[in-house]
């Protein structure tokens, strides 16, 4: 048997919903959160929340990284567009609605606009037209911010500049856990980020929230030993840091992608769509590579962006405080063709996510 097709073995994730059901408290709501828009696919997918007893919830945090990009980001992307940059980015950042236009609307009012596969790309494209400007809208959180990072290391030519919108999950995580209403008890951790930043990040979440806190993988059963182990921990009275997804995280991570990082970004404050301003959260260019930094090069600069269209209820979805059919536009005004929220917009947004599910659903 493959190791995926282990992962997704039907009688082993039975018995784990047994001793999920064995280990969760009788009494009281146990609300755990993610932060990983794969998670979210798996859970989703594999009825995952149909296996948990009614009182565990397991909710969607900020793990979109489309999704958090605020409305004034999209707005200096579209600036440098009509500025007659040729802006690259990844497709699904394409739709993400800005405070007036998403980048696709720029695109059919004449800007040039590219999609590119990976940050390589753009410096492919750039060196092929040395008599052009180009930018990197560079959206992520720290499993693609190295590659944009080495890519600068690289030194690429001097008409390719960068609009590094990479955001860091561990403080998002604290805002959440900080949130009194929310009530949370314990984090399933992303594994793709995990793989970057390490085990060793997430220490502060059992240490000083005394929340459980256990990096996962992504198969159905990651993610239900994932919600077992967080669990038993409540059970024992013992919250600590565990690893599921030992095939691929370890206590330190990937040292070099982190020292890339820390050669090229500063961490700043960063603006999260739908959450407002998180300390320490956004990677911009240091002083030593301010060259490659689009915002000086170009002039762009957008302080406020209008983040939420209205009726849209992304900022209470981003954070699992309502579900994508609570929100009243889902499915009606705002769909996967004619999305209204950033949500909609990434194969990695709640709603896009839930609206699939719910296409599949009715298709079968
Ligand atoms: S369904 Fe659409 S409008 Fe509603 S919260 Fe999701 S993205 Fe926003």
């Amino acid at each position: 048997m493959t190791e995926k097709l282990r992962f997704r073995d039907p009688d082993l994730a039975k018995r784990v919903a047994e001793k999920i059901h064995d280990v969760a408290p009788k009494e009281g709501i146990v609300k755990i959160c993610h932060v990983c828009g794969t998670h979210e696919w798996t859970i989703t997918h594999f009825g995952i929340r149909s296996l948990l007893p009614a009182n565990v919830e397991v909710i969607a945090g900020p793990g979109c990284p489309v999704c958090i990009v605020p409305a004034s980001e999209i707005d200096e992307a579209v600036q440098l567009a009509l500025k007659g940059v040729t802006v690259t980015c990844f497709g699904d950042v394409l739709r993400v609605p800005g405070s007036k236009m998403s980048l696709l609307d720029a695109k059919a009012d004449g800007a040039d606009v590219q999609v590119v596969y990976s940050v390589s790309d753009a410096v492919r494209l750039a060196a092929k037209e040395p008599n052009r400007e180009f930018a990197f809208f560079a959206v992520g959180f720290e499993t693609t911010a190295p590659s944009t990072a080495v890519e600068i290391q690289g030194k690429p030519p001097k008409n390719l500049t960068f609009l590094v919108s990479h955001r860091i999950i561990p403080p998002a995580m604290k805002l959440l856990a900080e949130m009194e209403d929310l009530n949370l008890n314990g984090f399933i951790a992303p594994g793709h980020v995990s793989t970057i930043i390490g085990l060793k990040s997430y220490e502060i979440f059992p240490q000083k929230y005394g929340m459980p806190t256990v990096v996962a993988g992504f198969e159905p059963l990651d993610v239900l030993f994932g919600i077992y182990m967080i669990l038993k921990q409540l059970s024992e009275g013992n919250p600590r840091l565990e690893n599921e997804y030992k095939r691929a995280v370890s206590w330190e991570g990937n040292t070099k992608a982190q020292e890339s990082m820390q050669k090229v970004f500063s961490v700043v404050d960063g603006n999260w769509r739908g959450l407002g301003t998180i300390s320490s959260s956004k990677y911009v260019l240091n002083a030593e590579h301010a060259v490659y930094d689009a915002h000086l090069k170009h002039d762009v600069k957008v302080e406020h962006g209008a983040d939420i269209q209205h009726g849209c209820k992304c900022h209470l979805v981003i954070i699992g405080k309502i579900k994508p059919t609570q929100c009243p536009l889902f499915l009606k005004a705002c769909t996967p063709q004619k999305p209204v929220g950033a949500c909609m917009v990434s194969v990695e947004g709640t709603c896009r996510i839930w609206a699939r599910e719910a296409a599949a659903d009715s298709a079968s």
